[in-house]
């Protein structure tokens, strides 16, 4: 029942580096400052509680924690530091005895084998019992999530009204599998991830106390892959020491772990970033064929974009801990890639994490590994909906300003036609009371015409007369196509009614200048390229190849 030793087969193999260097006392404990500040300061004070829970995930140090804690409830000897209120000596016989697993007043339970009512119900029978050697008798409980309902019962019980001489040490890694009445008992440490950069510090001082070569780079890589858990850190220096003797490169570890280089994984993204699928393809099929699989390289990919994204969001100097994780070799791509729009990343992130569930559900793991790097170049290449908006956006106020450029412009016109309308209007009034029009140019004669009703002669005067001079009350015109031949008396006796005046009409055989209607339509024709080459309808006609331009009408006319 008393597990004094849980290190497993491979490390007893090597040097068991987590075994030698696991933490002794609170100055060797890595990266838990809050816990020990906490925790050394309360049992200065005399104020202990009589639970503790430990809980964070494995390899962090909660066992070696625990150890800690009961060393200080009996250590007969505790130092003060400067740093820390209060730490176990470690020389003094209860601090040696609990560090060999020897100290019979402390004993070491690991719920995972001993789950059942029974198992607890002998722990407790010992409670009663006051301790041999020591001032505390601790019972340090590992993984207790995993007690049965029953033992959770038989173990409240002594939890609400412990002996003086008890302490109760209990860690876990599912703290929400642990029912809330014993919670509620226990005072609570979270035992933090250690930080990159402190694991990779404390890897290096390993590696010097030990005399093992190695490279930055390949820390990184132990650090990364043991996901801030101290034993699992120390174990794979372990291994990689030895396979390697005792000369650590970031290659010796790729290949223990049957680990592409990221660097591949990076090339492949910024490729794909590139819209050049084909060289992405390339070195996906190189890494593919030197024996790693399409899941581990879009792993990779996965946790590159994680990066990427976080260096997006808060910048590359403010992510210290992220950026000391990431080896030299492997920066400036990820710099590179963390520069994409922030919805291109997370666009990627979906599709590489959906990726991810497709592979492992393929037949052919490889094959759905290059097929979701092709989905992710095209969809790189689509435009997310808040850039098209923007888009859209742009080349609306684009038009609006060209469109009232040309309103302007517009306006010196829309003085004249204003002004014929005006002059229409008075012309209009003056009939109304009978009074007489006043005619100045070609077109105003022409325009005369449609005003009084004189549609037929309007309709010549457009299509069939080509103007060769004009005078008040003279006319010089040439005819052509079908006209009536009166049309120089008719023209002239309308005119003298409505002006007043006499006019002269003269044909000749000049050719005179375009008919209205012909003048009008070169003028429809021009306004229609025009408007063709603005970048509104420009759009408009890529976007509709088959689209012909017809007809241009101002609306505001
Ligand atoms: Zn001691």
């Amino acid at each position: 029942m008393v597990n004094e030793n849980k290190n497993n087969v491979t490390d007893s193999i090597h040097r068991v580096l987590a075994r030698k260097y696991r933490p002794l006392n609170f100055t060797k404990l890595v990266g838990q400052n809050n816990l020990i500040k906490t925790l050394s300061g309360s049992i200065e004070r005399g104020r202990l509680a009589h639970a503790y829970i430990l809980t964070g995930v494995r390899g962090v140090g909660k066992t070696s924690t625990a150890r800690i804690i009961a060393k200080l409830f009996n250590c007969t000897n505790p130092e003060k530091s400067s740093e820390i209120a209060i730490n176990p000596c470690g020389v003094c016989d209860s601090c040696l005895g609990i560090a060999e697993g020897k100290n019979i007043d402390v004993l070491e339970i690991d719920a995972a084998s001993n789950t059942g009512v029974d198992n607890i119900r002998e722990l407790i029978d010992g409670v009663g019992y006051k301790p041999l050697t020591s001032k505390f008798r601790v019972y340090i409980i590992d993984e207790v999530h995993m007690l049965s309902k029953g033992a959770f019962n038989a173990l409240l019980k002594t939890l609400e009204e412990p002996p003086e001489h008890v302490k109760f040490i209990f860690a876990t890694t599912e703290i929400r599998k642990v029912p809330i009445t014993i919670l509620s008992r226990c005072q609570r440490f979270d035992l933090q991830i250690v930080p990159s950069k402190i694991l990779i510090d404390h890897l290096k001082w390993v590696c010097e106390e030990e005399k093992i070569n190695f490279t930055i780079e390949a820390l990184q890589i132990i650090v990364r892959v043991s996901g801030g858990s101290v034993r699992d850190a120390l174990s794979l220096l372990d291994q990689s020491a030895s396979i390697s003797g005792d000369d650590i490169k970031s290659e010796t570890i790729s290949f223990m772990l049957g680990l592409p280089s990221r660097i591949s994984s990076i090339e492949i993204l910024e490729n794909i970033f590139d819209s050049n699928v084909e060289n992405a393809l390339k070195i996906y099929d190189n890494v593919i064929n030197h024996g790693t699989n399409g899941e581990i390289l879009i792993g990779d990919m996965l946790d590159i974009i994680h990066l990427s994204t976080r260096i997006n969001i808060v910048g590359e100097n403010n992510l210290d801990t992220f950026m000391n994780s990431i080896p030299d070799g492997e920066k400036a791509g990820i710099l590179k890639i963390s520069k994409i729009s922030l919805p291109g990343l997370t666009r990627a992130w979906q599709i590489l994490l959906k990726g991810i569930e497709e592979i492992r559900a393929a037949p052919n793991p490889d094959e759905a590994g290059s097929m979701i790097l092709i989905r992710l170049a095209y969809s790189c290449n689509l435009p997310d909906p808040a850039s098209l908006v923007k888009k859209i956006q742009a080349s609306l106020e684009e038009s609006k300003t060209t469109f009232n450029n040309t309103l302007e412009e517009n306006d010196d016109n829309k003085k004249d036609t204003s002004g014929i309308f005006n002059n229409l209007q008075e012309i209009n009034s003056i009939d109304n009371k009978t009074t007489l029009a006043e005619v100045n140019t070609f077109e105003e004669l022409v325009e005369l015409f449609k005003n009084k009703g004189e549609l037929l002669l309007h309709a010549q005067l457009l299509s069939c007369v080509h103007l060769t001079s004009f005078e008040k009350g003279k006319l010089e015109i040439s005819i052509s196509g079908n006209t009536n031949n009166n049309i120089a008396k008719d023209i002239s006796k309308f005119l003298k009614n409505w002006t007043g005046e006499d006019w002269v009409i003269s044909i000749v055989d000049d050719q005179g200048t375009e008919t209205l209607d012909h003048k009008n339509e070169r003028k429809a024709q021009k306004e229609i390229e025009n408007t063709k080459n603005t970048p509104e309808m420009q759009k408009i006609l890529k976007a509709f190849p088959n689209a012909e331009l017809k007809s241009v009408n101002d609306k505001n006319k």
